[in-house]
């Protein structure tokens, strides 16, 4: 058997997209994320499923608050919450490297001149 939770999103093109969070009762750190815009439907991971999983509320225009906290319960713990994290941690990564990028060209231009 299956549970769900569901929330309507208001997108940034003023289209009101619904988000499914489901799993089975008998694998419980399995999630899935489903959207019904158009991104999602093309397999790419769109950002009203990405802000949901964060905890975002802003954009949810169903009357299920209560079902944030939910969802965060559902969350730890789950598959999702594992690839989020290494998303996260390459994220970090990448602006790390990004700074380190800035540096050494700083440096470079310091002995260019000296
Ligand atoms: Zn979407």
């Amino acid at each position: 058997m299956k549970e769900a939770l569901r929330f309507s999103v208001m997108g940034e093109d003023d289209n009101v997209y619904e988000v499914s969070i489901e799993r089975d009762c008998d694998d419980l750190g399995n999630l899935q994320a489903t959207c019904s815009c158009g991104k999602a439907l093309e397999g790419e991971i769109c950002s009203h499923r990405f802000e949901i999983l964060e905890g975002g509320t802003a954009n949810i225009v169903s009357e299920n608050l209560d079902d944030v906290h939910a969802l965060r319960k559902w969350i730890r713990g789950s598959d999702i919450e594992v690839a989020m994290q290494e998303l996260s941690k390459a994220k970090t990564e990448l602006m790390l490297a990004h700074e380190k990028v800035a540096r050494c060209r700083a440096l470079l231009a310091k002995r260019m001149l000296d």
